[in-house]
């Protein structure tokens, strides 16, 4: 598609919205964005950055559907990666203990469960720097296992090496989510142990693969506004954007290096949903990590921000998450009704 405009920079916010809205209603979305461009939406004054960001999710999307996925963790612990927000790293001084991958068993058990709530994918973590062939040989059991039970799949198994996504992808594999976490520039001082490249060459590997990509970030360990606009454009100008985009508040855990790390405004969250909304209109914008901590107002303005996705159930990896309760009273409160696995299936594949 044409966009009128090529570059916003000295735009006013009114242009610039106008801009964006039209030139997504003919199927294509935009991939050319500049880091200057998403600075501008992400300072845009947020009744217009709000406004645009739920025009333009209603051209996509049914407003009041939420996509549910449930997220369980088969290796917990141990990581040899160094990751600052993380409580599962060898390098930290969190409490949580190295297990070992969890049976196949279990995982059915779990994905049943999470079905039984509604959720409509299933999705594992695992705390490895990357999966040994073993590991893998499990993992494809486990995906298919719940592929059996009618659910979509997604893993999160840290780095791949060639070859190991076309096995994935083989066992029935429908996501693979790897983040970007932050900005290329503030990404050092969160992590050493792999690189931003590192973590492009495998999403190119699972795209590669023809697996959709779950890829985001986290906010709220230390980053400007700026960090934040600049890792939704590195997200945006992927070959294909993300199928899904998720936007993690940090949790800070004791024991991590980030664990005292003053909160971010959850106004700064609001802001990089409706931005990753303008700029990845098609995407699932899922709120992540950190909705244990919001009120049900905040999450209600991610919604209208353009969020559509969220994770159900108590707990997430290791830290805790809203209980199935208290998320069903909050959608029953909006009218927010869980989205049909046929519906987000729909929107993948329209995805570019
Ligand atoms: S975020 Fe993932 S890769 Fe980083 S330390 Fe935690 S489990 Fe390991």
């Amino acid at each position: 598609m044409v966009f009128p405009v090529r570059s916003i920079a000295d735009m006013t916010i009114q242009n610039i919205l106008s801009a964006i809205l039209p030139g997504n209603t003919d199927g294509t979305v935009r991939h050319d964005w500049t880091e200057t461009d998403a600075r501008a939406l992400m300072d845009a004054p947020f009744n217009d950055l709000i406004h645009a960001a739920q025009t333009l999710h209603r051209q996509h999307f049914d407003a009041n559907e939420v996509q549910v996925s449930t997220l369980l963790s088969i290796k917990t612990g141990g990581c040899p990666e160094d990751c600052a927000y993380c409580s599962q790293s060898a390098h930290n001084e969190a409490d949580v203990g190295a297990d070992k991958l969890m049976s196949l068993d279990a995982v059915r058990a779990a994905a049943l469960r999470a079905k039984d709530a509604g959720a409509t994918r299933f999705c594992m973590g695992a705390a490895w720097r990357g999966p040994k062939e073993r590991d893998l040989d499990a993992v494809c059991d486990m995906i298919a296992e719940v592929k059996s039970l009618g659910m979509e799949s997604c893993v999160t198994l840290g780095l791949l090496d060639d070859g190991q996504a076309d096995r994935l992808k083989d066992a029935g594999l429908d996501y693979y989510n790897h983040n970007i976490d932050t900005s290329e520039t503030f990404y050092e001082e969160i992590i050493s142990t792999r690189s931003f490249a590192d973590r492009l060459d495998t999403l190119a590997r699972v795209r590669d693969a023809g697996i959709n990509v779950c890829c985001g970030g986290i906010v709220g360990m230390g980053e400007t506004r700026a960090d934040r606009a600049d890792m939704l454009q590195a997200l945006a100008t992927l070959p294909d954007h993300p199928k899904s985009v998720p936007l993690n508040m940090l949790v800070a855990v004791p024991g991590t290096p980030l664990a005292d790390i003053d909160p971010l405004d959850p106004l700064e969250l609001i802001r990089a949903i409706a931005t990753a909304r303008l700029m990845m209109p098609k995407s699932m914008v899922r709120l992540s990590a950190g909705r244990l901590e919001m009120d049900a107002a905040t999450q209600a303005l991610c919604f209208l921000a353009g969020a559509n996705s969220i994770f159900y159930g108590d707990t997430l990896l290791t830290t805790g998450n809203p209980a199935q309760h208290t998320d069903k009273a909050l959608f029953d409160k909006l009218g927010v009704r869980p989205m049909p696995a046929e519906n987000h299936a729909d929107a993948v594949t329209a995805t570019e």
